[in-house]
């Protein structure tokens, strides 16, 4: 918190404002933005703003700058939160993690790697050979990943179409010994489909454009996304990124598959064809089946009659064309899930014996999608936005909660801070047999009849009372929602209209049993792998398989359960303007990130609260050399005797509170005192 800078640049802690209300906090932020200060601290919480330019503040210099410092000894920087969370690990052997969130376009994913960078700089002095192979391997997973998981949307050139959350697990030493990456709903409907302005994802492009000439013609493709339908949408844009090296064959094999969205199918007068062998063909040979087969699979489905009996059924065209979508969706889903697993093999930590090598500790860091409100809210947005109501829950107990209950236990005056706290909304999306995911879910069970509306319906119906729910037909004069397909959340950070068309599809995300059985007949070993269960017949294949919402939905918990254990890190990054330019500062659209983020109440608390505490015995074993009345030992009837007069020692008796067990100190300046006087007697 130390004013580091002149006054001009701000103030570097928005602790430090006169006043805390959003007007000044508006003020700070956009002073500091025009004046190239991206980085402002909330105590230990960075705030960034995306600057839109090539910076000159990530260079070795200020590594050095920040490698083993105490948070406020220099200037807000990311480098001074990657720190403090490695210190935390390897000082007191906590696993913690850093959360960076803020909504597409924001600076997250850049943020998680200067971070990573960071780490990687400042460990394994040594170069120790096995260490740095581990480090590459984390930093260049990440050019894979992107390439695969990434695309050009409206709003971001390289926007991260899946959240991921990546550990870095370290040794004794504080060297990085491996990791384990966690992804999240890849957003495969791009894959058949984008909007206008965007495009398919990276890997395609990288193929069609970067692959050889005989690379392409043994897959059958020509070096021209036009011709595909399914990256014929952004084909005219290009987007400057690297090319990753596709040395695995079958990983292009398995991504051209995908780009044959250009079948298309006929209905002559007695059934539905495939229009065009020769394309077919080509994804048998690519595919490692027959072209029957594969024909079979995109025509017909087995079902099981009621008596158990086992028949092919034609599609239609429409329901051809369904499966076909479906199918490419999931082939490109699924090559995904197989390049992050064998990531991670890669990376695995492997024979650590914690008796040998001491406690092995992780730094965990998330870069997941931020809060959307789109033109058109579907439910892709709907879960995006549950997952970042269930992180603001979080931050909420973390942050807020936890901090105000302490004082309250440990009998510190405190003043109660108003913040609304999200649990409610949650609940809506969440709770068994009542929330949104379970009415989708019910419905998605019941069969063939019914749809969205119908689920809207029983919605409105479950849920028309909630504070948070409203639908047009409950309200039928709200003109903000035009159909009666409309539902709206109010959410913490605004209010969103979902419109219900899809929902259930999506939800059920339905694949012809016959699609998987095909690609586990696949004489191509890696593709069965993908598909093991392709080998259960009809009438093996569970009813009731879990919903995308359901897994959606166990996948954020398990991940809140993991960040729920570790010591936090926030970083809060926030977008200045819609134009990707670097000297815009739009304050209406960052005031209202400002205020989803919860950052006023985040300073509120900071305020009135405690930058550091410690047990009383832990503080007087670290600190008593520092005063000649508790060195070696003290008189004193207890230990908290002898911290009061190490702190009234060193005069800095107004800048601390006793609790009952643990004494509170509210600027880190006071302890940075201590600690370089204790550093200069051993
Ligand atoms: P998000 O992951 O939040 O969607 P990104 O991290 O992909 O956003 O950032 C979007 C774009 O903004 C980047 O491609 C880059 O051009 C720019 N950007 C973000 N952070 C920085 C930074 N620290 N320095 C320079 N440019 C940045
Ligand atoms: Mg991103």
């Amino acid at each position: 918190m130390a004013e580091l800078e002149g006054l001009e640049f701000g103030k570097s802690d928005f602790v430090l404002l006169d006043e805390v209300n959003m007007e000044q906090f508006m003020e700070n932020l956009k002073l500091r933005f025009e004046k190239g200060r991206i980085y402002t601290f909330i105590g230990e919480v960075v705030v960034s703003v995306n600057p839109y330019k090539q910076m000159d503040i990530y260079g070795k210099e200020a590594i050095e700058a920040y490698r083993g410092r105490e948070l406020y000894e220099n200037p807000p920087h990311l480098y001074a939160v990657a720190d403090a969370a490695y210190k935390a690990m390897k000082r007191r052997a906590k696993d913690t993690c850093i959360v960076i969130s803020g909504e597409s376009g924001a600076g997250k994913t850049e943020a998680s790697k200067y971070i990573m960078q960071y780490i990687a700089a400042i460990t394994n002095p040594s170069q120790r050979e096995e260490v740095e192979s581990v480090k590459n391997i984390l930093l260049k997973s990440n050019c894979v990943l992107e390439a695969f998981g990434n695309a050009k949307t409206n709003r971001n050139d390289n926007s991260s179409r899946f959240g991921k959350y990546m550990d870095i697990n370290f040794n004794f030493n504080g060297d990085p010994t491996g990791g384990h990456i966690n992804n999240y709903l890849l957003e495969k409907s791009r894959v058949v489909q984008q909007q206008g302005g965007e495009r398919n994802f990276h890997s395609f492009y990288q193929v069609l454009r970067g692959g050889s000439e005989e690379m392409l013609r043994s897959l059958h493709l020509q070096n021209d996304p036009v011709s595909y339908v399914y990256t014929r949408e952004g084909a005219a844009s290009v987007v400057s990124s690297p090319p990753p090296v596709l040395q695995e064959c079958h990983t292009c094999q398995i991504n051209m598959a995908v780009l044959m969205g250009n079948l298309q199918f006929e209905t002559d007068t007695e059934s539905v064809q495939v229009v065009g062998l020769e394309v077919l063909g080509h994804i048998a040979e690519l595919t490692a089946t027959e072209p029957d087969a594969v024909g079979k699979s995109l025509l017909y489905r087995t079902v099981a009659t009621g008596g158990g009996e086992v028949i092919e059924k034609g599609h239609t065209e429409k329901e051809a064309c369904f499966g076909r979508d479906a199918f490419a969706k999931a082939l490109y889903e699924r090559l995904f899930g197989w390049i992050v697993g064998r990531i991670n093999a890669i990376i695995e930590v492997k024979d650590y014996n914690p008796v040998l090598h001491g406690k092995n500790t992780v730094i965990g860091v998330l870069d997941i999608y931020g809060f959307e409100i789109f033109d058109n809210n579907s439910f892709e947005q709907f879960c995006i936005n549950y997952c970042n109501e269930k992180l603001q829950q979080l931050f909420i107990e973390l942050i807020l909660r936890q901090e105000q209950e302490e004082y309250q236990r440990e009998g510190i005056t405190w003043q109660h801070i108003e913040y609304f706290n999200n649990q409610i909304i949650v609940d809506l999306v969440e709770q068994p047999h009542k929330g949104i995911i379970s009415v989708l879910d019910e419905a998605c069970l019941t069969g063939g009849q019914v749809t969205d509306t119908v689920c809207l319906q029983s919605m409105d119906t479950k849920l028309g009372q909630h504070p948070h729910y409203s639908s047009r037909k409950l309200n039928p004069s709200d003109k903000t929602m035009e159909f009666h397909r409309d539902f709206r959340i109010r959410h913490y950070a605004g209010d969103v209209t979902y419109s219900i068309e899809g929902f259930l599809d999506k939800n059920k995300d339905p694949l012809f049993q016959d699609f998987k059985r095909l690609m586990y007949n696949s004489s191509n070993p890696v593709l069965k792998e993908m598909w093991p269960d392709g080998q259960l017949g009809i009438t093996e294949v569970t009813k009731r398989p879990l919903t995308a919402a359901t897994l959606f939905k166990n996948s954020i918990v398990a991940l809140v359960d993991k960040l729920g254990c570790k010591e936090p890190y926030y970083v809060r990054c926030i977008k200045p303007n819609e134009m990707k330019s670097p000297v815009l500062f739009d304050d209406a659209r960052c005031e209202h990130q400002v205020a989803y983020l919860g950052l006023l109440e985040n300073v509120r608390v900071r305020r009135a609260g405690f930058a550091y505490r410690q047990p009383y015995a832990r503080f007087l074993q670290r600190y008593k050399m520092t005063c000649e009345y508790t060195w070696p030992n003290h008189l004193m009837e207890t230990d908290r005797e002898a911290v009061e007069a190490i702190v009234t020692h060193h005069g800095f008796q107004d800048d601390v509170a006793y609790g009952h067990t643990k004494l509170f100190v509210r600027t880190p300046r006071s302890l940075f005192t201590l600690e370089q006087e204790r550093a200069a007697l051993i």
